[in-house]
């Protein structure tokens, strides 16, 4: 990508609005706290990858469908180093 354009990739930038023309769509960004500086880019195509909270679509109205579980959990990833090395483990426990 930075062969391509090395202007492309945009880091430490929060979009906050997108404008849809219908032909042209624009994105603003804000500088995050960690660095990096606000920008503002038109494109013909965005792709919204950000997340399962994401401001994106709920900025165009794309509606998303989730579920709720009855469970509480807390998830994290840690290195391994019983016998479960390759695997996924989920411990649910009664007490919750
Ligand atoms: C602890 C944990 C363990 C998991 N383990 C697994 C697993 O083993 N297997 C599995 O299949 N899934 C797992 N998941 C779920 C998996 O991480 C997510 O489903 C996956 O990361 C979703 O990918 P994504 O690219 O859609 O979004 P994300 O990975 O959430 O990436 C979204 C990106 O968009 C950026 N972003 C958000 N808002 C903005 C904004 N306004 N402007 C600019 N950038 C923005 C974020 O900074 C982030 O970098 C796990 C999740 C967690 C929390």
């Amino acid at each position: 990508m930075h062969e391509l354009d090395s202007a492309a990739l945009v880091r430490g930038a929060r979009v906050t609005e997108i404008a849809d023309d219908g032909g042209l769509v624009t994105v603003r960004a804000a500088a995050t706290k960690t660095g990096g500086a606000g920008t503002r880019i038109t494109s013909r195509l965005l792709v919204a990858a950000d997340g399962s909270r994401s401001l994106m679509r709920s900025l165009l109205g794309i509606p998303a469908t989730s579920r709720t579980y009855p469970d509480h959990y807390v998830m994290g990833d840690f290195e391994g180093t019983g016998e479960n090395l390759n695997e996924a483990v989920l411990y649910l426990e009664a007490e919750g």
